[in-house]
């Protein structure tokens, strides 16, 4: 049986009625095509359509003007047979994951996924497998009696009661994950009131970032069927934490975990190529976070005390460092030795997110880059001069200048390709000078859109 019948199959045991088919674009925002099962076969093998102008539309839902995608032109949204999944908090629906087409039926060169997925292959032929899990946070939100949108409760910090006050939102978003397939690795109660973290357990490549779609998607749906707000805004409340989304990455290649060392006794056996991979992390982390935390509100995050990490550092089991060394269990290192990257949000395109991070990792194990010293304390305590003697630098203080560190990073440039690289950053551009020219939109977008 052939990968499209077994959908096929599947949705008629199910009793599926619509298929959602969905991408992400350069705005990060997910979006997609309803398919009715009896049309379905169709989708599978020719895809739905879309216009080209989808990769140069912003988050605001605005076209970008003069953009390189506009009203002519047309692709095709293919739904990957891999990621069936009928959905749990949607009556007689299911969802798959899609690549844009070209009317060729090739990938096209402007799709986040596809080039992903090309990425992959590329260091799959030197057996290199990545594995990652994205530690998204959110905060529960609902409407005061002033009808502000405030948190939705007042706990503390990890606390015992916020387990409580969220407790059914949680168990039924749970509940909603396993039966997507998605295991829970960790939840509690964040620092913020009524904020949450909650993870889903580490997968390979692709599967990862098509994880992190369905993930927040379902922590909306749950939510809203209780009239509950969820937001993944990076700072919806000016005065509390941010929203981070941490990657953690595992490098594999035959079944051995290159991060590790199996030489080393201490808590943090990171090898020599897990060094260069954090080396390159550091090279190009001014471009990276353009894709990591793409968005005008990301960089209130990444600012000093945030535990969001602001300057370009590593450290071990450092919360202000760019790059946290996590201490691997001691029963199991070869598996738990990982990078956690730490200037990254839940606005960002998780496709392009991963490809940003391999691309730069791999640009420091190919240069043998030397990540210096970790960096033990907190770098905004660090004298100005000493910070510098250390190579140390500030991150980005706007979403303007990583994008002006994206357009100059080859490794970046090449990895992503020309029309994609060109597109992400007229995207990102507009959104940028449209939050300039009007104070009111940055919130209302993000409202929307995260
Ligand atoms: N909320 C912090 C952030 O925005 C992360 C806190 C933590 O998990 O260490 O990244
Ligand atoms: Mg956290």
């Amino acid at each position: 049986m052939t990968a499209q019948d077994d959908v096929l199959r599947r949705v008629n045991r199910n009793g599926v009625e619509l298929i959602r088919v969905v991408f992400v674009n350069n705005s990060g925002v997910p979006r997609g095509r309803v398919v009715d099962s009896e049309k379905l076969r169709g989708v599978l093998e020719e895809g739905a359509n879309v216009t080209e102008a989808m990769q140069s539309f912003n988050a605001l839902d605005r076209l970008v003007s003069g953009g390189r995608y506009g009203p002519a032109g047309e692709v095709r949204v293919v739904p990957d047979p891999e990621t069936f999944t009928v959905l749990p908090y949607a009556d007689r629906a299911a969802v798959m994951l899609a690549d844009l087409h070209d009317l060729g039926g090739s990938p096209w060169a402007a799709g986040p996924r596809a080039r992903l997925r090309d990425y992959l292959d590329d260091i799959g032929d030197d057996g290199y497998v990545p594995h990652l899990a994205f530690e998204s946070e959110f905060y529960y939100t609902r409407e005061s009696d002033e009808g502000e949108t405030v948190p939705y409760d007042d706990t503390t910090c990890f606390a015992a009661d916020g387990m409580q006050r969220a407790h059914d939102l949680i168990l039924e978003t749970v509940d909603a994950l396993k039966a997507q397939g998605m295991g829970l690795s960790t939840y509690y109660p964040e620092y913020g009131p009524g904020q949450q973290e909650l993870v889903v357990d580490h997968d390979a490549g692709v599967a990862a970032s098509d994880n992190q779609i369905l993930f927040k998607q379902t922590v909306k749906a749950v939510a809203d069927a209780h009239d509950v707000g969820a937001t993944f805004r990076p700072t919806p409340f000016s005065d509390l934490p941010g929203n981070g989304c941490h990657i953690h990455l595992s490098l594999w290649q035959d079944g051995e975990n290159v991060l590790y060392d199996s030489a080393a006794t201490s808590r943090y056996p990171l090898s020599e190529e897990g060094r260069h991979f954090v080396g390159g992390l550091l090279e190009h982390a001014p471009a990276l976070v353009a894709l990591t935390a793409p968005t005008v509100e990301s960089y209130n995050r990444l600012q000093p005390g945030m535990w969001a990490s602001a300057y370009t550092c590593w450290g071990h089991d450092n919360r202000e460092a760019m790059v946290r060394i996590p201490s691997a269990d001691a029963d199991d290192p070869a598996a738990t030795t990982r990078v956690e990257f730490k200037p990254s949000d839940n606005t960002n395109n998780p496709y392009l997110a991963q490809l940003g991070l391999l691309a730069a990792g791999f640009d420091g194990i190919e240069r043998e880059l030397d990540p210096g010293e970790p960096l033990n304390r907190d770098p905004d305590t660090v004298e100005d001069d000493d910070r510098s003697a250390l190579g140390i630098e500030r991150l980005p203080d706007s979403l303007d200048a990583a994008l002006d560190a994206l357009e100059a990073d080859a490794a970046l440039a090449a990895a992503l390709g020309e029309p994609l690289h060109q597109s992400y950053l007229e995207v990102k551009r507009s959104e940028w000078e449209q939050s300039t020219d009007d104070g009111e939109w940055e919130t209302e977008y993000l409202n929307r859109s995260f």
